[in-house]
């Protein structure tokens, strides 16, 4: 657990996927990322699925950052990915702090990739059937534009996007939008990021005040790995644009000394950072 003011944070870990390496580090070659993932025969890297968890306990608010990959799966797909996702492990994290899945007040959605926000939805009666919102009494954050590239995704990135997990949240009436590229605090204690390098709009949370805070990577800064400015996704729409995006967190990370939330490191949740922006280097790993 990590305290900032007004939120206790926690990074869950509520599954693990395997995606190509090749992908996960476009133009790095395999020599130099192969020394730092765990990769399988089908060449494929493993990288865990995390849930940043704030707890604010003097106003009630509890807010989920991504649910993880979710149930909604095919054979052909869960052996595609290696999917493993623990339903469990939300409600374990939630019931070890004396709170339950019904008090989750307010999920907030980084972007809409699978691998990010298959759990906001499930099926609740039979595997295959009726599609429902898992979190309906919360408010679920997302930027405008990422919504509406989501539901339009462009031949590059559509299959990142599956409606099954998102098609229902507009009609439940779930969704409050985020917009513009400098957006205002949604409440106390929160401040977003945006960024555009990795999909359009991807959304930032960033928790705490003064030096206290921690700032959720998303895909931008996918695991420890990719914290080289270089080392970048093939996955991502505008790569360039990431470098610049990594270089702006880095420098708010230097001056505000902001923990780095990674979403698929395999062993930290984050990490604070020494060095320089060009080349950066983690100070100590912070217990999340
Ligand atoms: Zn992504």
């Amino acid at each position: 657990m990590f305290k900032t003011d007004p939120f206790e944070l926690y990074s869950v870990v509520n599954g693990t996927i395997r995606l190509d390496g090749g992908a996960m580090f476009g133009v790095v070659p395999k020599v130099l990322w192969d020394k730092v993932c765990d990769v399988d025969g089908l060449n494929r890297i493993l990288l865990a699925t995390r849930t940043l968890v704030a707890v604010d306990r003097a106003s009630r608010r509890v807010v989920l950052v991504d649910t993880g990959c979710g149930r909604k799966w095919s054979v052909e797909e869960v052996d595609r990915f290696c999917v493993h996702y623990d339903p469990e492990a939300i409600p374990a994290a939630l019931g070890s702090m004396g709170l339950s899945e019904a008090d989750v007040t307010d999920v907030v959605i980084t972007h809409l990739h699978f691998d990010h926000n298959g759990g906001l939805t499930d099926w609740f009666d039979d595997p295959g059937g009726r599609t429902e919102v898992r979190y309906p009494r919360a408010r679920h954050w997302i930027h405008r534009g990422h919504w509406e590239h989501a539901n339009d995704p462009s031949t590059k990135d559509k299959a990142s996007f599956l409606s099954r997990d998102f098609a229902v949240l507009a009609e439940a009436g779930v969704l409050s939008f985020v917009e513009g590229a400098l957006p205002g605090a949604p409440f106390e204690g929160v401040e977003w990021f945006v960024s555009n390098g990795h999909t359009p709009c991807q959304l930032h949370p960033i928790f705490g005040s003064g030096s206290k805070r921690v700032l959720f990577a998303g895909d931008i800064v996918p695991t420890m790995a990719h914290l080289r400015l270089g080392w970048v996704m093939a996955y991502d729409v505008e790569p360039l644009v990431t470098i610049c995006e990594k270089e702006a967190i880095y420098r708010r990370c230097y001056e505000e000394g902001t923990v780095l939330a990674f979403p698929h490191d395999a062993k930290v949740g984050g990490v604070q950072l020494d060095g320089t922006v060009a080349r950066p280097v983690v100070s100590k790993t912070v217990p999340l």
